[in-house]
C-alpha cells in the first residue's frame, strides 16, 4: 500500500506513518543505505538533566546526514546518563508549501 521507491513520503503517507508510530506499532522500512540521520537538535535530559546533542531519526534518507529537525517528523535520543528516552512527533504535518517557496533549476541532462 504504501510504496516508497525514491525514499521521499508523500503528504498521505507520511501522515499514515505518524498515525501508526502513534499507536506504539513498529514501523519498519527498508533502506538501501545508512540507518538514521543524526539531527541538529540540543536540549537538556527532562529527567536528569545532562545535555542532550545527538538525536537521530529515520524520517529522511538514513545516510548519516546532518540535518535541522524541521526536515523530520520524528526524532529521538537516548539519554546516556538516565536511560531516558527522548522522543519529539511532529503535531502537526507539514504544511503544503506553494511552488514560489522552491527555488527553480533546470538543467540538461548529458549524463543519460
Ligand atoms: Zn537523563
Amino acid at each position: 500500500m504504501v510504496a516508497v521507491n525514491d525514499g521521499t513520503l508523500s503528504y498521505d503517507e507520511a501522515n499514515l506513518i505518524l498515525a501508526i508510530v502513534s499507536q506504539g506499532a513498529v514501523v519498519k522500512r527498508s533502506r538501501k543505505m545508512g540507518m538514521y540521520d543524526c539531527v541538529k537538535y540540543k536540549m537538556d535530559c527532562p529527567e536528569c538533566g545532562k545535555k542532550l546533542d545527538s538525536f537521530q531519526s529515520k524520517d529522511g534518507k538514513c545516510m548519516l546526514a546532518q540535518i535541522e529537525f524541521w526536515e523530520v517528523n520524528n526524532f529521538y535520543d537516548l539519554c546516556g546518563n538516565c536511560g531516558a528516552w527522548i522522543e519529539f512527533n511532529r503535531i502537526k504535518p507539514r504544511k503544503r508549501e506553494p511552488i514560489k517557496d522552491y527555488k527553480l533549476t533546470v538543467k540538461k541532462r548529458d549524463d543519460t
